[in-house]
């Protein structure tokens, strides 16, 4: 049973992780979205807006599921059974934090690998941050995040 963990901050998911997702999704028999809880970054959406906007994308996608997690991702993964992390890479400047973070996981867990998807090129430059600043402005988002995600994010923004 090959499991992976894919963890994130997911605020919110976009169109760039769903594809990782979908790809992972189809590489793994099982793939376990973890969204990290106890993030240095402040979060826009809630931990549970986030997991529900989640679960929304992923219901055509029976091997894959959400949870939360605290700590350090490789006990995450070991919690679940899992030896695989699936990393999303986009540009090269993603490439130097990905690999340091690989080389410790593995480094503290010799079991433990990661596995990194290239994203596709059209999402090549998006991030949760630039859809957020996009969204933000009221310019339209929805070549960016998946359908769920469209509504929620007007209806954060109108009440900022
Ligand atoms: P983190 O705070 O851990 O970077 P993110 O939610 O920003 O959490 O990203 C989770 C993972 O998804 C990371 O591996 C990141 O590189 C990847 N990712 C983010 N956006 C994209 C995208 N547009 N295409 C492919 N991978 C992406």
């Amino acid at each position: 049973m090959a499991r992976a963990i894919y963890p994130g901050s997911f605020d919110p998911i976009t169109l760039g992780h769903l594809d990782i997702i979908r790809r992972a999704a189809k590489a793994m028999d099982e793939v376990i979205i973890g969204i990290l809880k106890n993030s240095k970054k402040t979060s826009t959406f809630t931990l549970e807006e986030r997991k529900s906007m989640i679960e929304a994308c992923i219901q055509d996608m029976p091997n894959v599921s959400v949870k939360f997690f605290d700590g350090m991702t490789v006990d995450f993964a070991r919690e679940n059974n899992a030896h695989v992390i699936v990393r999303g890479l986009r540009a090269v400047s993603d490439f130097e934090y990905e690999m340091q973070m690989a080389q410790t996981n593995h480094s503290i867990d010799p079991d433990m690998d990661t596995i990194f998807f290239t994203t596709s090129l059209e999402y090549a430059f998006l991030s949760s941050t630039i859809v957020k600043e996009i969204g933000f402005y009221g310019k339209d988002i929805s070549r960016y995040v998946p359908e769920p995600v469209i509504k929620m994010m007007q209806e954060k923004f109108r009440s900022v």
